[in-house]
């Protein structure tokens, strides 16, 4: 009982239809929550009903990513929260249940499992198709958390081409396995860049997404499911808050992550 009242279940438990999805990253600054928001949006665009939720205490970047004004709140009837719709994506952020001038940097484990636990029993989402989860980097408290949370998740795991990245998304994967949930495939992002004269340029090297598709297929097979080059039209639709799924959807990011969202 909370409040007197009887406690709601978790709407995505292990009997739900809804498919889970946590995206994740072996470090920061991949791409990550441009990917999600981006995947996010391209799956409404198919018609499916889509949940987002910003679990990436570190960044609270995607509201920024759809255009979702800051400040902005869930609408709160009686006790029941309904996520703001931005894109057609039903998105809730961790920021978005912060206090006045409260940092998440002082919270410890068992506050952030709290936290995310709230996310998910507390905000109305209705039924859903799919519920991307941006995970924070690495594999901390809100990793294991969710993990326990949400065993039936399915996992994406993010990374660029350079090896050091690599060697990190490979580790995230096989602690996300430990938990019991199944990494789908793999996503490489920042991929090279084709320039107008035809020159390929490579900034960030090769190979980092088949890397870690294949060190993570040991078990079963871990498809690399899209290789997304950089791209100026994907950072400016995340500055802008225009996804470039939507602002420009023949850029050749975003006809990556349009395939991703298709094959996924
Ligand atoms: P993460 O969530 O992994 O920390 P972000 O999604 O915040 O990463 O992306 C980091 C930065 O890189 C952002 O400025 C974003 O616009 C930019 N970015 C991400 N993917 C690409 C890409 N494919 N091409 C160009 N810029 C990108």
């Amino acid at each position: 009982l909370r409040d007197g009242r009887p406690a709601r279940q978790m709407p995505f438990g292990p009997d739900s239809l809804t498919r889970v999805i946590l995206v994740s990253s072996g470090k920061g600054g991949v791409g990550k929550s441009t990917v999600t928001a981006n995947l996010a949006v391209a799956l409404a665009q198919r018609g499916l009903r889509v949940g987002l939720v910003d679990a990436d205490v570190h960044g609270f970047s995607i509201p920024g990513l759809l255009g979702i004004t800051p400040g902005t709140q869930p609408t709160r009837i009686d006790d029941l929260m309904l996520p703001p719709v931005a894109h057609d994506v039903k998105t809730v952020s961790i920021g978005m249940f912060l206090r006045e001038g409260e940092g998440v940097v002082a919270w410890r484990g068992p506050m952030l499992h709290r936290t995310v636990q709230q996310f998910l029993t507390d905000v109305f989402f209705g039924d859903l198709d799919v519920l991307l989860i941006d995970m924070p980097p690495g594999t901390g408290d809100v990793a294991i958390s969710i993990g326990q949370i949400l065993p039936h998740a399915e996992v994406l795991v993010v990374t660029t081409p350079q090896p050091a990245a690599a060697d990190v998304a490979i580790r995230s994967g096989l602690v996300a396995r430990q938990t019991g949930q199944r990494v789908i495939g793999v996503v490489e992002n920042m991929a090279a860049l084709t320039l107008p004269d035809g020159t390929v340029l490579d900034l960030f090297g090769s190979g980092g997404g088949a890397e870690v598709a294949e060190a993570l297929s040991a078990d079963e097979n871990v498809p690399l499911l899209a290789s997304i080059p950089l791209s100026p039209a994907l950072r400016q639709g995340g500055d802008s808050g225009e996804p470039v799924v939507l602002a420009r959807p023949d850029d050749v990011a975003a006809q990556a992550i349009i395939t991703l969202a298709r094959d996924i």
